[in-house]
């Protein structure tokens, strides 16, 4: 095996060097090696990807779509994405000059970041969330202000952010918000986001909203988007990866004006040339098509949801109100303290579940632990039985 040259050790780039791996993905790995253990750590979907999906990327190569796609995206997966956006938000894009089609959501937040922040530049990020964007926005320079949303049941107040903006986020130039929430299950109620969106107009931000859970919301709540209220400063970023089961597959796409589309569809361009062909025949069959995909998928994580809250509200574990995603994020045992960490190791070495600290997440983290519930409902009654154990040995 080849070692790297000692003279080149040191000069690896200093944003990447200055960061460690994802705690994230550490923590599931130590928990994966322990026999046994039922893992609710990983936002991945237990469902698979729907047959009729999966044929048309099997016919796509079959036909010998293997080509370079154009650059931002299939002309036929753009309009689906513009119709889909329609017809669940009442929001207009333009498919031929505001659409980008992405490597999954992540490439999307990559593209956009890149696009719109400078070296030094501050962008408000509402915690507990998912802490690739800390890493993300590090790596253009950028700073991250985080927002403790922790003392509102995590929901980001209008109050809040003008406090903020006028505090340490002065002179921020974007904030990102993501709805629903990982980690928390949250929902934003329209009220709020309209409230938000006034704000955001005021202090001249972009807002870049993550709505990659946006099927994905239960108990009769309506997913909203800051692009309903201010579409003129609004970058939206969504995918299949969640609704459709399809993680693996990579795809997402970012809706924005035209004016700073242009510039985010070059960013995409020199990132990635373009998505994969046969992955994008199957979105475009997933869109059109596959209406009913989310939807079931909905009803099942719904049942889930249900069958978690009230098994760990009667166990004593408090949580704000998860409405959407695959997530609850519960307040640990008072014999802990706010030593999630502590918590999450002890219940996985001796109850073998595996939970992900909150501290993970951002400030406002500390003293809760998240659960997915994109597990079999099977693998659920067994973790709650082991988790009821463990509470009762504390
Ligand atoms: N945003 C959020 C809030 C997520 O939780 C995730 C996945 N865990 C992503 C984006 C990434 O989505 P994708 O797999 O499409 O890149």
């Amino acid at each position: 095996m080849p070692k790297l040259a000692d003279d080149l050790s040191m000069t690896i780039n200093t944003r990447i060097n200055a960061m460690g791996p994802s705690k994230i993905r550490a923590f599931d790995e130590k928990a994966s090696k322990i026999p046994g253990m039922i893992k609710l750590t990983i936002g991945e979907p237990d469902l698979n990807t729907p047959d009729h999906v999966k044929e048309a990327a099997i016919a796509d190569i079959n036909a010998n779509d293997s080509h370079y796609a154009p650059q931002a995206g299939k002309p036929e997966l753009l309009q689906a994405i513009s119709s889909y956006l329609k017809r669940e938000l009442d929001v207009d894009y333009n498919p031929e000059t505001e659409i980008c089609v992405t490597v999954g959501a992540t490439g999307a937040l990559n593209d956009v970041f890149m696009t719109i922040l400078n070296p030094g530049d501050k962008i408000l990020v509402p915690t507990p969330v998912w802490a690739l964007y800390f890493q993300l926005i590090k790596m253009c320079g950028a700073i991250p202000v985080q927002v403790d949303t922790s003392k509102d049941g995590f929901i980001l107040t209008p109050e809040h952010l003008r406090q903020v903006l006028r505090e340490e986020g002065k002179g921020a130039k974007a904030i990102i918000l993501t709805d629903p929430s990982n980690p928390t299950g949250c929902v934003y109620p329209a009220e709020i986001l309209k409230e938000l969106a006034s704000v955001i107009k005021e202090f001249h931000l972009f807002s870049i909203t993550d709505e990659i859970y946006g099927d994905l919301v239960y108990n009769g709540n309506v997913h909203h988007s800051l692009s309903q209220y201010i579409p003129e400063r609004n970058i939206l970023i969504s995918g299949l990866s969640k609704a459709y089961a399809m993680t693996g597959w990579r795809l997402g796409y970012i809706a924005a004006p035209a004016q700073i589309m242009s510039s985010i569809r070059k960013t995409n361009a020199f990132l990635v040339t373009s998505v994969t062909d046969n992955v994008q025949a199957a979105a475009i069959e997933a869109l059109n098509n596959g209406q009913e995909d989310p939807l079931e998928a909905r009803k099942i994580y719904e049942k889930r949801l249900k069958f978690m809250k009230t098994g760990m509200e009667k166990l004593g574990f408090e949580m704000s109100t998860p409405q959407g995603a695959f997530y609850i994020f519960a307040k640990i045992p008072e014999a802990f303290g706010t030593d999630d960490e502590a918590f999450a190791n002890e219940l996985a070495a001796k109850a073998k579940v595996g939970v992900t600290p909150g501290r993970y997440f951002g400030k406002g983290g500390q003293g809760y632990v998240r659960l997915s519930y994109a597990s079999s409902t099977k693998q659920l009654e067994e973790a709650l039985k082991r988790i009821e154990k463990f509470v009762e040995n504390i």
